[in-house]
């Protein structure tokens, strides 16, 4: 399905402009047009699905596939010190765009950006209630 208004179902249709990079029968991949460093590109779902709670197995896997090749694209035209796959659901996690979509972010040791945090080792009686209450859920 797609949405009329949706900027991501537009630029998959070829109906808004984007740099594209690749594309197959249930993915897309393009430049993002805020980049948080040189070569951040994103790959999204062809189909409408705002997040990982509702794309479908086949789209995922494709999205999936396509992430690796624009990493290894990415990751051989830029040579970063890093990069970051990142994927956000709902408005806790700052999710801007409600169409499932993957960062394909190249990082460097000075960028800087918000999303590193330190290890510290979790209680293990709360980490253990944890897996037992998703678990249930599973
Ligand atoms: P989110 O915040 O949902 O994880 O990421 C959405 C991303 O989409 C942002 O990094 C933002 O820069 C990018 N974005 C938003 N609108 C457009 C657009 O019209 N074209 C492109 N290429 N990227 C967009
Ligand atoms: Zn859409």
């Amino acid at each position: 399905m797609n949405v009329p208004h949706c900027i991501f179902c537009r630029i998959a249709r070829h109906e808004a402009p984007a740099y594209i990079l690749c594309e197959d029968a249930h993915s897309l991949a393009f430049m993002d047009i805020n980049p948080a460093s040189p070569g951040h590109a994103l790959v999204i779902a062809r189909e409408h699905a705002v997040n990982i709670f509702d794309v479908s197995a086949p789209a995922l896997a494709a999205v999936m596939a396509t992430v690796q090749r624009v990493a290894l694209a990415v990751n051989a035209a830029f040579l970063p010190d890093g990069l970051s796959i990142i994927q956000s659901n709902g408005p806790g996690a700052a999710q801007s765009v409600l169409h499932f979509h993957m960062h394909v972010l190249p990082r460097s040791f000075e960028d800087g950006l918000p999303i590193n945090w330190l290890l510290r080792p979790g209680e293990r009686r709360a980490i253990e209630a944890a897996a037992d209450r998703i678990r249930a859920a599973l």
